[in-house]
C-alpha cells in the first residue's frame, strides 16, 4: 500500500468527522488526538474529537488496514 492510499484513508476519516455534527449542539467536531490500536489482530485508528462549539467529546473508530503494512510509528508521525 502506498502513501497515496494511506492518505486516502486518512482523508476519508476526516471527511466522516467533518460530516458528523455534534450530537449536543450540531457544531463541528475537530480531531484532537489519534492513535492506532490493534483489536483481535485488526488495526484501528481511534480518533478523539471535540466539538468546536460546546466542547463535547466523541471518539471515532476507523478500521485501519494500512497500519499493518507500515507500522504504527510512521502513521503517527504522518498525523502529527
Ligand atoms: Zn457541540
Amino acid at each position: 500500500m502506498t502513501i497515496r492510499d494511506i492518505m486516502k484513508y486518512i482523508e476519508s476519516e476526516y471527511s466522516v468527522i467533518n460530516d458528523t455534527p455534534c450530537e449536543i449542539c450540531g457544531g463541528d467536531y475537530i480531531a484532537k488526538d489519534s492513535d492506532i490500536v490493534v483489536i483481535n489482530g485488526i488495526p484501528y485508528d481511534i480518533c478523539d474529537c471535540i466539538c468546536s462549539e460546546c466542547g463535547h467529546e466523541k471518539t471515532f473508530q476507523f478500521c485501519a488496514p494500512f497500519a499493518e503494512d507500515t507500522g504504527t510509528t510512521s502513521i503517527k508521525n504522518m498525523l502529527n
